[in-house]
């Protein structure tokens, strides 16, 4: 590869810490400051995290459960899942970002979620259930299966992850440039096979459980649940 992880890494924080921030708080937000492809990313991505917390209040009893979420972004995952009693640990990368989050749960009144700056390699500890969602698509594709291993480390019971799938259609978008319209297209964005994801889960000894995809004009998005078998 012409370019490293560290690489990578580096411009994904630099970008979350500075006008990643400013969009993607907008786009994560009721801020009417959005524009028509935004406000698309928007809608698919609250469907996302709707059907997550779907699958957990189907479960029942998460009141007291403890969920990791990696690359918790504002808290968009891990504050309802804090209002629904669960023990949240979240992290993200970029420190404007963790802190946001934190700002949003407390001024909220709540008191089960920690939030906290780490790159989700260094996140350590084992939790009821990990979360990464719509992170790995700044992950390069070498790094994919070990990513995954790691989060399932991280897990007693059960990994949800979501990542934009490598299809033809999906890469087609890509090449012509509609795939992440705008003018802040300042990192690099890497679709996954699914067949990827899904062996690393089994290597982990982990069983896909529950899969969802969800796809609007500019937002993709296919979600797995693997539980410890
Ligand atoms: N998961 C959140 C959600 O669904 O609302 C945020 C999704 S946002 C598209 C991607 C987030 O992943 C950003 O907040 C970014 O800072 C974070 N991120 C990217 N690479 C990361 C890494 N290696 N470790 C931790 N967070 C990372």
């Amino acid at each position: 590869a012409l370019f490293s992880t560290v690489d990578d890494k580096t411009e994904v924080r630099e970008y979350f810490n500075n006008e990643g921030f400013n969009r993607w708080n907008k786009i994560y937000s009721e801020s009417d400051e959005v524009n028509s492809v935004q406000l698309d990313i928007r809608k698919g991505h609250d469907m996302t995290i709707q059907k997550i917390l779907n699958w957990v209040k189907a479960d029942g009893d998460t009141a007291g459960k403890t969920f990791c979420d990696c690359g918790c972004g504002v808290g968009s995952l891990a504050i309802p899942l804090a209002q629904m009693g669960a023990q949240v640990s979240a992290s993200d990368i970029s420190d404007a970002m963790a802190r946001e989050a934190a700002e949003r749960a407390k001024s909220m009144g709540i008191t089960n979620a920690k939030f906290y700056t780490s790159d989700l390699e260094s996140v350590t500890g084992k939790y009821n259930t990990v979360t990464c969602v719509d992170v790995a698509i700044h992950y390069p594709t070498d790094k994919m299966a070990e990513m995954v291993g790691h989060l399932c480390s991280l897990a007693d019971e059960r990994v949800m992850i979501s990542f934009a799938p490598k299809t033809w259609y999906y890469e087609l978008l890509k090449k012509i440039g509609e795939f992440f319209p705008g003018p802040s297209k300042t990192t690099r964005a890497y679709l996954h096979e699914e067949s990827v994801v899904r062996d690393a889960l089994k290597k982990a000894g982990f069983e896909v459980a529950r899969e969802e995809m969800t796809g609007t004009s500019f937002y993709f998005s296919r979600l797995l649940e693997a539980k410890r078998v």
